[in-house]
This record gives structure tokens, C-alpha cells and sequence, in this order.
């Protein structure tokens, strides 16, 4: 596309038409009503085709106890389940919601039997973080940094230095750019987020099933977007209407005076009591509760934690943690927040050592971290997001600090902003990042203190990250994460005959190593089939890329509509007037590292 033109390729949407773009065509404040109420999951969804899976597979169906039986025939079984074990061939068999048997030659027990021969069938993959509701907004700033408020390390915090804190969370979240010689004025002030609440659900929906086409079946929910109680129950609902294992994990978004969060204990009218009631009283769902009040004061003057407060209304914890290694130590020091952290999760855990030294070695000086023993004493999960941030300037993604310390952390996508979500690209991140640092230290002249190489993680090791990791840290190893009997039906058939992977040799190995999404070949989520055969099962793929980019239209359109205070001033690289992100060039290219001069590149 010719860079003066405009960057949406869809028709700019009126706002008339934009309102039936509610799930099942209801108005906007037909559906927030209803959706406040929890009940709006029996509508269709955009891009739903039917309540059901295809119909064609209904015909196949024979019922055992009652249930639908699938046997996913003569796989390559990778159960990840030392007491199952592995198999060159064998069958897994799924009765309603579960796994009944894994093993060889389970023979033609009756319902649907899909042939696996050629294809590796595994526990499907699980994410631990995730802004879902940026979803959006995906590459909008992917040579950008994160940028952190206040911290002397990072670059400029202020427009029009464009970064991660500036496009993402002011321009496109917050609706408001902050004035940096006045603190608590604003340049440029919309009064209200750019996203109304059914855009927020249009892209949690997408990227729910995005990711089911990629193999990951569950993910966690991190939207910094809850301003206002509204905002919350939509991205509830498009989680919930997705059919995804998800965990909600409740997080604040722009307070203007309508916020609820975080709520407060013995209340159940707002915030997380509100939450829990309406939407999390089951625990045999596929969404459940997470909430990210840290263990400091629940909110000023609260005379409890907010990992209390998560705990008293059935949450798990997980939290946003970059360099914070004081704030575990702290945490460990208040009695309120217990010492069993098995149902907390803390994300990016970057820059925790005790000494300044790289996160590499395995040397008891330079290894040595307070906040890593701490964790691993009381038993906290760890959530890396390995290649955001390799990208973005959070620091070295802490996977030999996990590792040192005897934990195999998750790893999760942050934010499609700046990368993808790809279970493949995650893994392959973790891998090299770990073996690289590791190698490097094997050559006396990239070692110059003769620092101890560690050990190389292997490929099962970063599935297991992929895999049993996220389900741990999710609070859901007891359902999925493994095949193992007894457990959900999660199950990704990755397919081994493809051009790009054939001929296998060592199955871990081409999990990692080789393939890609395409490999993905079929997926269930709880015994169901969502993704057959390369195809979303009962969802209109064009429909739903047409209602996310008429969401990014008509937030796009609201950031150039009338403010409250001044106009948006251009940035150093989107354009302006009206402001629109750069398509064609740079993102971010001007400053990015304002210590360094430009590249003088030759091929
Ligand atoms: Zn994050």
C-alpha cells in the first residue's frame, strides 16, 4: 500500500452499523445489559455459524454413558505424563470432556475415530499473560521499547517519543497523553478510552480463537482494560463465547471515576466480589478467576493484601513483575500473604539477581537472587514472556535464574503490539535464548571471568515450559497440561507428514525446532473439536477479521475525534492530522536509542 494512503483496507464502519456488531446483532446496550447479567452467552457471536460443531460430524457421533466418544487413532503420543508414557503409536481415547485411555491398539471402541497416523498428538499448548484486548492493535509498534515512567535506564517516557507506553497504553488505551513538564495534566485528553466495551469483546473473541488455531488452548487474560465495569463483563463474555480454557486475570485499566477495581473484601457488589459471583461461582468451567492485586495493600489504607483479596474470592494470583525483586521480598515478609505461593504466578521476573552480574551463570556469586529462593521456597510459579522481552527492554528473560533455582517457568506472549503469539516462536525464543547465553560462555574470549557454562535445557524441557508449566501456574495441572486418563481432552495433533517437518527423527526436535503453525492439524478443548483439519469448527473466520478491523476503525476514528483537552501533537514517526500509525517506515525508528548514533549499513 502507497504510504499516503489510509491504512484501514476495510470500509471505515458508521457508528449505526458498528452497534448491531454486538454478539447475536443486539444493540450495544442490549448486549452490555445482558452481558453484565452473564446471560448474553446464549447469543451467537460474531462470525459464530452454529451453537454446534459441524453438522457432518454429529452423524459419526455414538454415545458411550451418554457421552461422545473420539478415539484420535495410531498418533505419535507424546503424553508428557512420565507414568502414561510416550509411544511411537498408540490411540487416545476421549469420552465427553475427557481422556479415558491412552495407549496402542486401543481398537474401534465405538464413536467418532480420526486418523492420527502421521501426526504428533500432544497435550495442546498453554500461555500464562497475555492483553488480549489488544489484540487490535497488533504490530502497531514492533520496533518500539516498553518504556518505563520514572526509570533512568529506559528512554523518554514522553510523546512524541513513540514507544510502548506512549502508542499502546496513552494513545490507545488511556486516551490521553500525559503532559511531561506538568504531572496530572494532559497534552491531549479524549475523556474517555478510544475502545467502547464491544471492542474490547471483539478482541478477546479473535484472539482466543486466533490462538486456538495455533495450537494454544489456554491462555491467560491479562487486560490492563477494566475501566469501567462494563469493559470487564465484555472481555468476560468474548473469552466465554470463544469456547478457549482461559483464565480471567482481573486487572485495572484507566481510572476516570467509574472504576471498580479492584473491589473489597465481603463485597460482592463490584470489582472482583462482583466478578466472582457472576461469572466464576463454578469451578467446572472453562474461564476461571485470576486477579492481579499484588501483595502489598489491596488499595490505600486497605487493611489487607490483594493477593487476600484474590484468595477470598476463590482467584489465583498473577501479577506484572519487571525488576521488582524487593516487592517478593517484601511480600515474603508479610505474614497476611502466607508462605504456600503455589497459586501465585508472577510475570517476567527479570533483573532479580542480588548482584550486578548477567543472568547467566550458574556461579554461586552471580546467581545468587533473594527473590528467586524465596520463590522457589514457597512454591510461586514464574511466567516468562521470553521473546517481548528480548524485544521491548525488559531485561534478560530470566530463564537460567528459573532454572537455577529448580523452576521450569511458563512462557507467555505479553502483547501482539510487538510479537506474536505462536506457541512455536515462544519455544524456539526460550530455547535459544538459554543456549546461546549458555554457549557463549564455553570460549575464553566471551568469558573472561571464567564463569561455570550451565546446562543446555533440551526440547521436551521447553514443551514441558509450554505445556505442564502453564497448566501449574494456571491452577489447572489437576485437568490438562498432560494425557493422562482422567484429565480434559486439551489436545493439539500436530501433523508430522507436512513438507516442511517430514521426515521425523526425534519428535521433540521437530515439535521445536521445525515447526510452525501450519503443523497445527486439529484441536480440542475439553473433548471438543475446535479446529479440524486447518479450519475454526462453527466460526466464520472472514466475518470475525471484519468485525476486529472495523473495531480498529472506529477506535482509530474516536483517537482523531473531538478531545476534552488539546489536540494530539505528532509523534516522531506516526503521521498526523489526522493521526494515524506509520504503515509503510518505522514505527519507532527515530530514537529509539538516543545514546547511539543511526546505522551506516552496507549489504
Ligand atoms: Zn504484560
Amino acid at each position: 500500500m502507497r504510504q499516503g494512503s489510509s491504512t484501514p483496507e476495510t470500509p471505515v464502519t458508521p457508528e449505526r452499523e458498528a452497534e448491531s456488531c454486538a454478539p447475536g446483532g443486539k444493540s450495544r446496550r442490549d448486549f452490555l445489559k445482558s452481558s453484565a447479567l452473564g446471560l448474553a452467552a446464549a447469543a451467537l457471536a460474531p462470525g459464530k455459524l452454529t451453537d454446534e460443531a459441524a453438522p457432518a460430524e454429529a452423524t459419526t457421533v455414538v454415545h458411550g454413558h451418554g457421552k461422545k466418544r473420539i478415539l484420535l487413532k495410531d498418533g505419535i503420543v507424546l503424553s508428557l505424563d512420565p507414568k502414561v508414557g510416550d509411544f511411537e503409536k498408540a490411540d487416545v481415547l476421549i469420552e465427553g470432556k475427557k481422556i479415558v485411555a491412552v495407549g496402542p491398539s486401543l481398537g474401534h471402541a465405538g464413536g467418532e475415530q480420526i486418523d492420527c497416523s502421521g501426526a504428533i498428538v500432544m497435550p495442546g499448548f498453554i500461555s500464562t499473560h497475555n492483553h488480549q484486548y489488544e489484540c487490535l492493535q497488533r504490530s502497531i509498534i514492533p520496533d518500539g521499547i516498553i518504556v518505563f515512567a520514572g526509570n533512568a535506564q529506559q528512554q523518554s517516557t514522553a510523546w512524541p517519543y513513540e514507544a510502548y507506553g506512549t502508542v499502546v497504553q496513552s494513545i490507545w488505551t488511556a486516551g490521553r497523553l500525559p503532559d511531561p513538564v506538568a504531572p496530572g495534566t494532559f497534552l491531549w485528553d479524549l475523556g474517555r478510552s478510544p475502545y467502547d466495551p464491544q471492542d474490547c469483546y471483539i478482541s478477546e473473541l479473535v484472539a482466543c480463537l486466533s490462538q486456538i488455531t495455533q495450537g494454544v488452548t489456554m491462555g491467560t487474560d491479562t487486560s490492563q482494560a477494566s475501566h469501567t465495569p462494563e469493559y470487564s463483563d465484555a472481555m468476560i463474555q468474548g473469552l466465554m463465547d470463544s469456547g478457549r480454557r482461559m483464565v480471567y486475570d482481573y486487572t485495572n485499566g484507566t481510572d476516570r471515576g467509574l472504576s471498580e477495581f479492584p473491589g473489597a473484601s465481603g463485597d460482592a457488589t463490584r470489582g472482583i466480589g462482583r466478578l466472582a459471583k457472576t461469572y466464576f461461582n463454578s469451578k467446572d468451567q472453562l474461564v476461571t478467576l485470576g486477579f492481579a492485586g499484588g501483595p502489598g495493600p489491596a488499595f490505600a489504607g486497605a487493611p489487607y493484601t490483594g493477593w487476600q483479596l484474590g484468595r477470598e474470592f476463590g482467584a489465583l494470583i498473577n501479577n506484572h513483575n519487571v525488576g521488582g525483586f524487593q516487592t517478593i521480598i517484601n511480600a515474603a515478609a508479610d505474614p497476611r500473604n502466607g508462605t504456600d505461593w503455589s497459586d501465585v504466578t508472577q510475570v517476567h521476573c527479570v533483573r532479580w539477581q542480588d548482584n550486578a552480574s548477567a543472568q547467566i551463570s550458574i556461579d554461586a556469586l552471580t546467581s545468587q537472587s533473594r527473590a528467586w529462593e524465596i520463590f522457589a521456597a514457597n512454591g510461586g510459579h514464574s511466567s516468562i514472556a521470553v521473546i517481548i522481552e528480548m524485544q521491548m527492554r525488559h531485561g534478560m528473560p530470566p530463564i537460567q535464574m528459573a532454572l537455577d533455582h529448580g523452576i521450569l517457568p511458563s512462557l507467555s506472549p505479553d502483547v501482539e503490539t510487538n510479537m506474536t503469539t505462536d506457541p512455536f516462536s515462544m519455544m524456539r525464543g526460550a530455547f535459544c535464548v538459554q543456549r546461546a547465553l549458555a554457549n557463549d560462555l564455553v570460549f575464553p574470549i566471551s568469558n573472561p571471568n571464567n564463569l561455570p557454562a550451565p546446562q543446555l535445557i533440551t526440547c521436551r524441557q521447553v514443551i514441558e515450559m509450554m505445556t505442564i508449566a502453564g497448566a501449574a501456574a494456571n491452577r489447572v495441572l489437576d485437568k490438562v497440561g498432560t494425557l493422562t486418563p482422567g484429565k480434559e481432552a486439551d489436545i493439539v495433533v500436530l501433523d508430522a507428514s507436512n513438507i516442511n517437518v517430514a521426515p521425523i527423527n526425534n519428535v521433540a526436535g521437530a515439535i521445536v525446532t521445525m515447526m510452525d503453525t501450519r503443523n497445527v492439524r486439529d484441536v480440542l478443548i475439553a473433548g471438543k473439536i475446535v479446529y479440524r483439519s486447518g479450519k475454526l469448527v462453527g466460526w466464520d473466520t472472514r466475518r470475525l477479521v471484519r468485525d476486529i478491523t472495523r473495531a480498529r476503525d472506529r477506535v482509530l476514528r474516536r483517537i482523531n475525534g473531538p478531545a476534552l483537552v488539546g489536540t494530539l501533537p505528532p509523534g516522531q514517526n506516526s503521521l498526523s492530522n489526522p493521526y494515524r500509525p506509520n504503515f509503510l517506515g518505522s514505527c519507532c525508528y527515530k530514537g529509539q536509542n538516543t545514546t547511539a548514533p543511526e546505522y551506516r549499513l552496507r549489504p
